[in-house]
């Protein structure tokens, strides 16, 4: 009989989990999780050395038994689920009951949690338990973390800077804070407080923790706390999104919020806000990445349609947000037929664009798109996305996106890093072979980067990446998206051909139908 055997797929997925223990920052995101989920009112965390030398969390919530205690740190024990089903119907925060035993693994650890009678403490160092004791303490749960990844010397070799750590950290306290207002929060680094937050209302935390954010929006399962456009920042560091109460990465909806303000932002500006989505658990994924940083949506293109609304619905008594550019060109004559498009000379501008739509645009195969005004455009979306894409990684100043955590692929080429940065990247070299992306051009969806990066490695120049890349992509794009990214090639210089030339849109006009009818 052979030796080796095909692990299977959830084995390997369990594995893949293991991420969960990345940095000091995920371990305390871990942690706080489990406080929040064990019903806690206050939570305090201190840290040593940006974590890597010491971290407590502490919280006053149902505590454990003994028996709990040491179940709660084998893989894969958790109270929260009990089969897959549970998982789309989850309140809870953890489920997958592997951040302890992963956290225990590679540090020195200890618990001490009592559920109000007599608690236990329970020592270890590498995963394996070195001592049992009771304990006199009071309800709650305490971990402490000493020598993190001390056994792994690889992911110890390459952790950020006390400071840079402590950084995240702070970043991680207080967005986890922003989501769960009636608990308080203290951060304490070195032993001096950095933050301190005691119970309070929504608003009262938001402008605690974020500052101002004047404008309000509320609709079916959102509110959102918004800043004026004028206050819009440079970085989208203060765009917050949670999805029951989780946090969560999707530039997706901020898109969708960019969208709502329309012309009321500036090039490069992002507003700030912080927006809590409650959707049926039923339609969301929660388990489509290990640290639970991104999820997926079942009814996307309608969530998008809900926080395009409710922003869009701050400003009704203003102007209207998308209007057609104020100068107004003569339309090209129709080109459908012609064997060469007019070439454009660099004086002469495309024309503006129709925004007005179907009320049910048609989308074909997810990728061509119709679209009526006094004449019928057919749009293809590949093309579209190609010259937007084009256009970004062409700007001296890339906008990016900033990930809550970063993202790690493998890479071998030393240079690439510094190429990567002129797109828009950011990341650094970790190892030989790793590299971690900290953010990403706006215009690239997080799951789209790895497909970015498999182009990108073939080393052709921008025009060929950005074209391939849309067209591999093969993807379906929803009405929405469609409209948005119509709407974007407004701000095009070049709004007809697609980086390689290819037609990003032709008009078909009646004659044009009439013809076509009489040829056949
Ligand atoms: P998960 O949160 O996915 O269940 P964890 O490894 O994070 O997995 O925790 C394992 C279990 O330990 C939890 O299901 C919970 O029952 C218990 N636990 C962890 N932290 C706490 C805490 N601070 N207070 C009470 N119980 C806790
Ligand atoms: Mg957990």
């Amino acid at each position: 009989m052979s030796k080796i055997a095909r692990l299977s797929e959830s084995v390997i997925n369990q594995i893949a989990a293991g991420e969960v223990v990345e940095h000091p920052a995920s371990v305390i995101k871990e942690l706080i999780e489990n406080s929040l989920d064990a019903g806690a009112s206050s939570l305090r965390v201190e840290v040593r050395g940006g974590g890597h030398l010491f971290i407590l969390v502490e919280d006053d919530g149902c505590g454990m038994g003994q028996e709990d205690a040491l179940l709660s740190l084998e893989r894969h024990a958790t109270s929260k689920i009990r089969s897959t089903e549970d998982l789309f119907a989850l309140s809870s925060m953890g489920f997958r009951g592997e951040a302890l035993a992963a956290i225990s693994a590679v540090s020195h650890f200890e618990l001490k949690t009592s559920e109000g009678t007599v608690g236990t403490w329970i020592r270890s160092k590498g995963g394996v338990v070195e001592e049992i004791t009771p304990l006199a303490r009071n309800r709650g749960t305490s971990i402490e973390i000493r020598s993190l990844f001390f056994n792994v010397p690889a992911r110890k070799k390459f952790q950020k800077s006390s400071r840079a750590s402590l950084a995240q950290i702070s970043r991680v306290v207080e967005t986890m804070s922003l989501a769960h207002p009636f608990v308080a929060f203290s951060l304490y680094s070195e032993g001096e407080k950095i933050f301190d937050v005691r119970p309070q209302t929504q608003k009262e935390r938001i402008d605690a923790v974020v500052g101002r954010l004047p404008l309000e929006a509320k609709g079916e399962g959102l509110v959102g706390f918004f800043g004026e456009p004028q206050e819009a920042k440079s970085h989208r560091r203060e765009q917050l999104l949670f999805v029951n109460q989780r946090p969560i990465f999707s530039p997706f909806i901020a898109k969708a919020v960019q969208m709502g303000y329309g012309t009321r932002l500036g090039e490069h500006s992002y507003p700030s806000f912080v927006l809590f989505l409650e959707v049926d658990p039923q339609e969301v994924d929660v388990n489509v990445h290990p640290q639970k940083r991104e999820i997926r949506f079942a009814k996307e293109s309608l969530l998008f349609d809900k926080v395009l609304h409710c922003v869009e619905g701050m400003f009704v008594s203003k102007a209207p947000v998308f209007s057609a550019s104020p100068i107004s060109f003569a339309m090209p004559t129709s080109f459908l037929l012609e064997e060469s498009p007019p070439a454009l000379s660099p004086q002469e501008e495309s024309p503006p664009l129709p925004l007005a739509i179907l009320e049910r645009p048609l989308l074909v195969k997810g990728r061509y798109f119709f679209l009526e005004k006094e004449g019928l455009y057919l749009i293809d979306l590949v093309a579209l996305r190609s010259r937007l894409f084009f256009d970004a990684l062409s700007q001296p100043k890339i906008e990016t996106q900033p990930l809550l955590w970063p993202l790690e692929y493998e890479m071998d080429d030393p240079e690439g890093v510094e190429r990567l940065e002129k797109m828009g990247f950011e990341c650094r070299l970790i190892g030989k072979k790793k590299i971690a992306v900290d953010a990403v051009p706006s215009l690239l969806d997080v799951s789209e980067v790895p497909r970015f990066l498999e182009v990108w490695k073939e080393g052709k120049d921008l025009r060929m990446i950005t074209s391939s890349f849309c067209g591999r992509l093969d993807r379906r794009y929803s009405p929405e998206e469609a409209l948005y990214l119509w709407r974007c090639l407004q701000n095009c210089a070049d709004r007809l051909y697609d980086p390689l030339g290819k037609k990003i849109w032709i008009r078909i006009e009646a004659d044009d139908l009439a013809k076509w009818m009489m040829r056949g």
